[in-house]
């Protein structure tokens, strides 16, 4: 019996309460971002207490999805099997508009990556809970 590599299932991510609200969003195709209601700090990725002013109280604003390439990588041997016949592929840091910066997959050809290009967030349903985000150029 021979097995393929499309046996292996998607690794998906484990969905606890610091980071419900933030999935559900993107659930949703909105791109959320914790807003703290005392000192209006955005932190990313969600945490249970503003790393700024100590709060427990927690907010969230929707981001505009749009953003800059502040760096990324070119993965090149997959960590996973899942994802052994989709190297090469690339994952970006970027900063976003409202000035935080989140990881997430790039889309597109990799030689059109730079610094400061400009993207904005996409989203793929992998299943009724889990959405991805990814990033493509703009224009
Ligand atoms: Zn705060």
């Amino acid at each position: 019996m021979t097995h393929t590599i499309q046996a292996w299932p998607r690794p998906l991510p484990q969905i606890d309460r610091d980071h419900a609200e933030w999935w559900a969003g993107l659930a949703r195709h909105e791109l959320l971002v914790q807003e703290c209601p005392r000192c209006k700090a955005l932190t990313f990725p969600p945490e249970p207490a503003c790393p700024a002013c100590r709060s427990l109280e927690r907010g969230w604003r929707r981001s505009s999805g749009r953003g800059r390439v502040f760096s990324w990588v070119v993965v090149r041997r997959a960590s996973h099997p899942y994802f052994a016949d989709k190297v090469p592929y690339a994952v970006v840091l970027v900063a976003m508009d409202e000035g935080f910066r989140v990881v997430g997959s790039f889309e597109g050809p990799l030689d059109a990556l730079c610094d400061g290009l400009p993207v904005e967030v996409g989203f793929d349903d992998v299943n009724d809970e889990v959405t991805l985000m990814r990033f493509r150029r703009v224009g």
